[in-house]
């Protein structure tokens, strides 16, 4: 194994997700946290650790100099970004091997081609990738031209920041007399958020799930793709439930779609674990964006797969070869994620706090994903998600029948978390049916509101 010493560049459950997958490898560990962090598990069970800075994310997880000054004086090899934070910063994995170390993804180039929306969806065009109908670049400066635009693809349309992430930066339009000033507005908010005034449209997809296709590629010719997940359980934009694979989708339309993914990923010489987004409706795939990173959800898909995703991850940094084939890649059974918030369950205010007494689900088909202990205390700092709860079962039915048993032996106690919503979207029976779309939580949400009904 080249590498043998690896700096962890993140917090929480990911953290001890990537800390694991280094420990099964024998590579030795880095943690780096900030000074509100000295507590989290990770840090206590890495071989090193590291503070860099502050607990505000700008000093500190998001701090270049301090990163790759903890790879120096610990003399690692290499920096796992995990989800968020500079996970997908060009600069940051630019900076990274300038400096002599592995950046565990894609080469900053693709990073930076990805994240530039525009030229996204143009590379995954021409690689034969299906894209929403759209402008097919910035839109044009001549009100009249994109007026015939709008037209000719049909409202509603919307248009998106080309530098947007996050699900912001975005602006659904219905009528022709809002067009020119929606289009000025997300350019003025586009520049002040993204520092990039460029804003391209598309047509505006009315009912579509979200789906997306796990790709794993050495960057050396070899690419395979390890089927989809449904992401369409979203609140503001936000992923609440994940679950592979997503049902309806037949193995011919999975092998379709993923091999479209395969050869984009050689064609555009991608390394590393990544995910092509799409919307799907009506039997259709959409490209939306690739994310060049390992993502939140990624264990429904270890699940079904039995791939360690992580440990891939390393492997690729390390030069290897990928030695799993596309024909290896079998689909057993049916994965669901919950995301557990520290937040409240009507309201969704972020709760931090001490936790008091934590109690881990367990049994067959349950994995939990999590950095909780007792007496652990929630910095006010950073994301409210403070674990996942991952359930397999033969099926989807058995496979919700697990979540709702595990979502009811698990204890929180100290801060308010959102165990009540899941259970309420595990008991819904139009979840249970399978194959909503990603309004469909908000919807029911709102319902709710209207009548007045608490949602625990
Ligand atoms: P971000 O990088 O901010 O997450 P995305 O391009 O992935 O931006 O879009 C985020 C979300 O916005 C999608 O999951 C979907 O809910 C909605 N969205 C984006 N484009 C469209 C579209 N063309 N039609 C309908 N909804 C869209």
């Amino acid at each position: 194994m080249p590498l043998d010493k690896v700096v962890i560049a993140n917090r929480g459950e990911i953290a001890l997700r990537i800390l694991r997958a280094c420990q099964a490898l024998g590579i030795r560990t880095v943690a780096v946290h900030s000074t509100v962090d000295r507590n989290l598990k990770h840090v206590a069970m890495a071989d090193e650790s590291v503070c860099i800075g502050p607990a505000p994310s700008a000093e500190s997880y998001l701090n270049i100099p301090a990163l790759i000054a903890a790879a120096e004086v610990t003399d690692a090899q290499a920096i796992h970004p995990g989800y968020g934070f500079l996970s997908e910063n060009a600069d940051f994995a630019e900076r990274v091997e300038q400096s002599g170390f592995v950046f565990i993804g894609p080469r900053a180039d693709t990073i930076r081609l990805m994240g530039d929306k525009v030229e996204a969806i143009r590379a995954m065009k021409a690689a034969g990738v299906p894209c929403v109908p759209g402008s097919d670049g910035p839109v044009p400066e001549d009100h009249a031209e994109c007026m015939a635009m709008a037209r000719a693809i049909g409202y509603p349309v919307i248009i998106k920041a080309s530098g947007g992430g996050g699900g912001r930066g975005m602006r659904v339009v219905h009528t022709e007399a809002a067009l020119i000033n929606s289009i000025a507005t997300t350019q003025a908010e586009a520049r002040a958020a993204f520092g990039n005034p460029q804003v391209y449209m598309e047509k505006y997809l009315e009912n579509p799930r979200h789906v997306e296709i796990q790709v794993l590629a050495d960057g050396q010719g070899h690419a395979i793709h390890l089927g989809e997940r449904d992401c369409s359980m979203q609140r503001r934009h936000q992923k609440v439930v994940e679950e592979a694979p997503a049902p309806g989708i037949t193995p011919e339309l999975r092998a379709q779609i993923g091999g479209v993914c395969v050869d984009a990923c050689i064609r555009i010489g991608y390394r590393g674990a990544g995910t092509f987004e799409f919307l799907f409706e009506d039997g259709r795939f959409y490209f939306i964006e690739m994310n060049t990173r390992i993502q939140v959800e990624h264990p429904v898909t270890e699940w079904i797969t039995g791939v360690d995703l992580v440990r891939e991850q390393l492997l690729i940094a390390a030069g290897q070869p990928l030695s799993i084939r596309q024909e290896d890649i079998v689909i057993r059974g049916h994965a669901i994620e919950c995301r557990i918030n520290a937040e409240d369950p009507d309201t969704f205010m972020p709760c931090p706090g001490t936790i008091k007494r934590f109690e881990s689900p367990g049994g067959p088909g349950v994995r939990v994903d999590t950095h909780l202990y007792d007496g652990y205390r929630i910095p006010s700092n950073y994301d409210s998600m403070i674990g996942k709860l991952i359930v397999h079962g033969p099926d989807r039915a058995s496979a919700i029948a697990r979540m709702r048993l595990a979502l009811s032996e698990t204890v929180i106690e100290g801060v308010k978390c959102n165990i009540p919503l899941q259970q309420r979207i595990m008991a819904d029976p139009h979840f249970q049916l399978g194959g909503q779309n990603i309004h469909y939580l908000e919807k029911r949400l709102a319902e709710r509101k209207d009548k007045n009904i608490g949602l625990v």
